[in-house]
């Protein structure tokens, strides 16, 4: 994503669009890419440095920690800023700093359910168990009743 300083005006401007997504040599940790990255900054420059801010998005597919399933989730960095001496070149390239940003909002240990749009395979089946388990209290239950019924009379 570089921005060539003498584009900006002195009142700032206002970059929305599409890249390439910045981590894309992740996908051999499992962590592929979906679709690019959305920008959404205000940029200016403030003597003699620049400064960026606003939101960004990056869908990726992971894979979830519990049931190894795949699921697509979307990282958002609502509110990315950046400020960067200038040194003379014309252009600043704001890609290692997006790079970063996506990568320190990436979950560290992926759960399917954490959107709330679905529910992980690895919980459904704790829920089964619990199930089977209140079923044999119940039938434990039953049996107490049985026992017990004998002795009123
Ligand atoms: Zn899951």
């Amino acid at each position: 994503m570089k921005v060539h300083l003498k584009q900006i005006p002195a009142q700032g401007l206002h970059l929305e669009g599409e890249e390439d997504c910045p981590i894309q040599e992740l996908e051999s940790e499992g962590i592929r890419c979906v679709g690019r990255l959305h920008y959404d900054l205000d940029l200016g420059v403030a003597g003699r440095a620049l400064w960026a801010n606003g939101s960004l998005s990056q869908a990726v597919e992971l894979r979830c920690v519990s049931c190894l399933e795949k699921f697509v989730h979307k990282i958002r960095v609502p509110a990315f800023a950046v400020h960067m001496e200038l040194d003379g070149p014309e252009t600043v390239d704001l890609t290692p700093s997006v790079r970063e940003e996506i990568l320190l909002n990436l979950p560290a240990h992926p759960h399917c359910d954490r959107d709330g749009d679905r529910i992980c395979k690895a919980k459904q089946v704790t829920a089964a168990e619990q199930d089977i388990k209140r079923e044999s209290d119940w039938s434990a239950l039953d049996q107490l009743k049985l026992n017990i019924k004998p002795l009123k009379h």
